[in-house]
């Protein structure tokens, strides 16, 4: 204060002389109060202190926007913070594949529909009416929580090897 500018947001908030080199004065400025209380509430601000401290100071900025989304996680969902917002996710994507999947196997089944391979017996295009996706699965992943990851895991490897694999497809159904 002594300077005449106004401390940064994190020395107003402990009340205490903003120095020269105050560690939080760039990355906290005095407009943005939220900012640091928000960090400080969650993390405590000498550990905030120590993490910058730690860092090389170009990595310093990202660390504290890090640490202030992973501070409005953890408010907002006290049990899993920011895990929570990737466990979402990776739901979503893991549904979105599971439809992709569903997708793509109708359309080879239609191609196949439209174009029969010389090769094939027509007995065969009769079985295909039947897709052997089911989406049923995706209630089950959707309520599987913890085990998100791992049915993640499994059902991208085994779509993966369906779908990039013509031939052992075709033999599923002979
Ligand atoms: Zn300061």
């Amino acid at each position: 204060m002594g300077t005449g500018s106004s401390p940064c947001a994190s020395c107003k908030l402990l009340r205490r002389r903003c120095a020269k080199d105050c560690i939080f004065a760039p990355y906290f400025p005095p407009d943005d109060p939220h900012k640091f209380a928000i960090v400080h509430k969650v993390f405590g601000a000498s550990n905030v202190s120590k993490m910058l401290q730690e860092l090389p100071i170009q990595q310093r900025a990202d660390a504290v926007s890090s640490l202030v989304y992973e501070a409005n996680a953890r408010v907002r969902d006290p049990v899993y913070g920011c895990v929570g917002a990737i466990s979402f996710l990776q739901n979503q994507v893991s549904q979105l594949q599971m439809q992709l999947a569903v997708a793509q196997a109708e359309i080879l089944c239609i191609q196949m529909q439209q174009e029969p391979v010389p090769s094939l017996p027509t007995t065969l295009m009769e079985s295909e009416d039947k897709s052997p996706f089911s989406t049923s699965n995706s209630n089950s992943i959707n309520n599987n929580f913890n085990n998100n990851l791992q049915q993640y895991l499994s059902f991208a490897s085994s779509s993966s090897s369906i779908m990039q694999d013509p031939v052992k497809r075709e033999s599923l159904w002979t």
